[in-house]
């Protein structure tokens, strides 16, 4: 193997290794800035108390909404029984308006039993909620402090790891050294395959004799058929 392969190799090594914790550390970030989940488990949590209080709210008003029919119901009985009326026929609207009272607190009544059960599901689901958060933020108190150990010591590592690819890259040139980070990017960390039994091991396939020759007789290192990796022996 050549220097130029050789160099390449390493690099790639190195780089597979820069790159793995390059994801670590991003995914680290990433947990670290929602607090480990917290973030949208409070913001979820306070959409449901505002939910909890809009159907209170709601309550009160159908409770209010009843009171003043009961009002004017109560009106209407006592002009009912109280025998000031002596018209038949306005007799008859009052004992209408009456009835039509009774089957709108009929309605209201049903009103608020489903507005106080919104009131109660939304309450327990805030109580769930509370052990959860309670549990997770404990939990997550703990696991922010490894987290960010992990994070700064992968980020130590990562800087002086990132100094180690000079002694490699200098050995490369320009050119090659262009096409294998294209390459290493496009192919999820591979750009340089050795050959073995004619096959490039990147693809799997079978090179052509004349590619086999090209890459024994050239000084820099060849692309294999499909163009994605540079071979060596
Ligand atoms: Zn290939």
């Amino acid at each position: 193997m050549d220097e130029i392969a050789s160099a390449l190799i390493s690099l790639q090594e190195l780089d597979q290794i820069l790159s793995k914790q390059k994801i670590r550390f991003v995914k680290i970030s990433r947990v670290i800035e929602q607090d480990g989940g917290l973030v949208k488990l409070q913001s979820d949590y306070d959409k449901i108390k505002r939910d909890n209080l809009q159907f209170q709210l709601n309550v009160s008003k159908i409770d209010s909404e009843i009171l003043e029919i009961q009002t004017k119901s109560s009106e209407l009985q006592e002009k009912l029984y109280g025998g000031s009326i002596t018209n038949m026929r306005e007799l008859t609207a009052i004992e209408a308006e009456y009835n039509s009272l009774s089957n709108i607190i009929t309605e209201k009544n049903q009103e608020r039993t489903n507005a106080l059960s919104q009131v109660s599901d939304t309450k327990e689901s805030m109580e769930k909620m509370n052990i959860d958060l309670d549990q997770i933020k404990n939990l997550w108190r703990e696991k922010k402090k490894s987290l960010l150990k992990e994070k700064s010591e992968i980020g130590k590592r990562f800087n002086s790891k990132l100094k180690d690819r000079n002694q490699f890259i200098e050995k490369i040139p320009e050119d090659i050294f262009k096409d294998y980070n294209r390459l290493f990017k496009a192919n999820n960390g591979i750009a340089i395959v050795t050959v073995k039994r004619d096959i490039c091991q990147g693809c799997l396939v079978k090179l052509p004799v004349g590619d086999i020759d090209k890459m024994k007789n050239s000084s820099l290192p060849v692309l294999c058929n499909s163009g994605k990796h540079f071979l060596t022996e």
